[in-house]
């Protein structure tokens, strides 16, 4: 059904009606080698940092290691499965996305408690590579989305500031608000982002350079589900960035 190449008959109904099945199995057969690149790359990506993950659990339980290597490599694990719940969740959420069955739960809450919230929950991976996060608010607000969704959507901004920034360097969440808009913002001093990929960073399965990629994890998939996350509140993402300078992410409510 794939392959066939129906010749356009005739100017008629008939002629109409070939051209018609031709658009749909040439559909077809883009979404069938969407479907297959799609799991192709999510199952490398959970996939390679499992095997990591499994090696790192047994050499964790080698009897002559001392306290501080052992820490090192939970720490890792702990890190990497971090990561995997990630994306795991954007996985689900994207699924839900596709079959209209996704819902958004919106309810008030406040803005310092939410990032205090998150900083207190990725702490301990931006100690784990000598990256300092700080928070700059000037005051208290009240927020009304969906908690779980919005946390989901700055986790996966904070998660690529962290591992596109070298050792060092600071990384910065804001939440403000202007006469219409509540504003969050993840700003980072790293790699940056060329104008003309600026766009495709969304789009699913994206990734700049594929040898820039992190030692594992990283599906290109975490942007894709920021965006449609923001925009199933509503909302906008925009980033602005310069190659060698860093990133600002911007997420209006
Ligand atoms: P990935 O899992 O590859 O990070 P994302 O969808 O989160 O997937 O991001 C897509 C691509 O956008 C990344 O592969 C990277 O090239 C680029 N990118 C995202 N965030 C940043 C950032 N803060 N700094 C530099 N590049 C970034």
């Amino acid at each position: 059904l794939y392959d066939v190449d129906l010749p356009k008959l005739s100017n008629d109904e008939l002629g109409e009606l070939a051209a018609s099945i031709r658009k749909l199995s040439n559909d077809l057969s883009r979404v069938k080698r969407e479907r297959k690149e799609f799991l192709a790359s999510v199952s490398h990506e959970m996939g390679t940092p499992l095997t990591y993950l499994i090696g790192y659990a047994k050499v964790a339980q080698r009897t002559e290691l001392n306290d501080t290597e052992r820490f090192d490599y939970l720490s890792i694990i702990e890190e990497e499965a971090e990561r995997l719940k990630t994306l795991v969740k954007n996985l689900m959420d994207l699924a839900q996305m596709d079959e209209m069955t996704f819902t958004v739960t919106k309810s008030e809450f406040s803005a310092d408690e939410f990032i205090r919230d998150i900083v207190q929950l990725v702490q301990p991976s931006f100690d784990l590579k000598g990256i300092t996060l700080r928070i700059e608010q000037v005051r208290d607000f009240p927020i009304v989305a969906d908690r779980m969704r919005l946390e989901q959507i700055i986790l996966n901004l904070l998660d690529n500031a962290l591992h596109y920034s070298e050792t060092g360097s600071t990384v910065i969440i804001r939440a403000f608000q202007d006469k219409k808009h509540v504003i969050l913002q993840v700003e980072d001093s790293g790699c940056g982002i060329a104008a003309e990929n600026q766009q495709q960073i969304f789009e699913k399965l994206y990734r700049v350079e594929k040898s820039r990629s992190r030692s594992f994890g990283g599906a290109g998939l975490g942007l894709a589900t920021v965006k449609e996350l923001t925009e199933a509140h509503g909302g906008t993402i925009e980033v602005q960035s310069e190659l060698e300078k860093g990133s600002i992410f911007t997420v209006r409510l």
